[in-house]
């Protein structure tokens, strides 16, 4: 069961629930029964709304709505909302990299990358820059609160780019490119292959600031990077991929990652 005021995403393997007040409708009849909703139901896939719920009653959305809801579907997340935390098993990035015509074990192999699970549940952790609900995994939603406030303190603003990201949201830019004409092997050389990114684990940030550009390199040359520099291990907070990694990646000064281990 599912019960309101929380605000948490529940990350199933086909829906994901969030708080129905953090998110907007799309027409009239969708924000009616949003407003009267504790939690909108989404699929993976797409984000496509599929349900609401109220005190733990579904309401699919049903005009229009292809493919049919699925309520095996809905069942499943309710069971995972109830089993708590945890981390998704990997196996559930089969079918993705399968219709991308890889094998999990191959390509982890080949890149160097390891998978990455995402948590069953995240932790909502403000809103980033374009004002959407930025979520996170519980540790790094608290850690990224108390830096910002930190740096905030200095006179520095640190805004979130992005947050946790799935790799069904990842497919969802092969999918893209590849109706564009690209072929697989063209986009994996700029983009990771879903399930590999550490935005799935839902510690990692893309971390920009007021009139600066998102993810470009010059975010180095500014106070929050320099801010960053100096206080982020502090927080438990690291950059991934700084010039000359072990790892071959671009060098990528707006990205930080938390770990439990990297606070001193
Ligand atoms: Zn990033």
């Amino acid at each position: 069961m599912l019960t309101p005021p929380e605000y948490r995403l529940i990350n199933g393997r086909v829906y994901d629930a969030v708080p129905a007040c953090l998110y907007r409708a799309h027409g009239n009849a969708q924000a009616r029964q949003l407003a009267s909703a504790d939690w909108l139901v989404r699929d993976r896939r797409d984000g496509r709304y599929v349900a609401t719920l109220h005190h733990g009653r579904a309401r699919f959305f049903l005009r229009n709505s292809r493919p049919r809801p699925r309520a095996d579907a809905l069942d499943e997340l309710l069971f995972d909302a109830a089993a708590g935390s945890g981390l998704r098993p990997v196996s559930d990035l089969e079918p993705l990299l399968a219709e991308l015509g890889l094998d999990v074990l191959e390509y982890a192999e080949r890149s160097g990358l390891a998978p990455v699970a995402e948590p069953v549940q995240l932790e909502y952790a403000g809103r980033d820059r374009y004002r959407r609900p930025l979520w996170l995994d519980y540790d790094a939603a608290k850690a990224w609160r108390r830096m910002r406030a930190a740096a905030g303190g200095d006179g520095v603003i640190l805004d979130a780019i992005s947050g946790f990201r799935s790799a069904h949201y990842q497919m969802g830019i092969f999918r893209r490119k590849l109706a564009r004409g690209l072929t697989v092997s063209d986009i994996l050389q700029v983009n990771t292959a879903p399930g590999f990114s550490e935005h799935h684990s839902g510690h990692a940030l893309d971390i920009g600031t007021p009139g600066e550009p998102p993810a470009e390199e010059r975010f180095e040359a500014t106070a929050a990077f320099a801010w960053l520099q100096a206080r982020a291990g502090a927080f438990g907070f690291g950059m991934s991929y700084p010039r000359g990694n072990r790892h071959g990646i671009a060098y990528e000064p707006w990205h930080w990652c938390w770990s439990e281990d990297a606070q001193s």
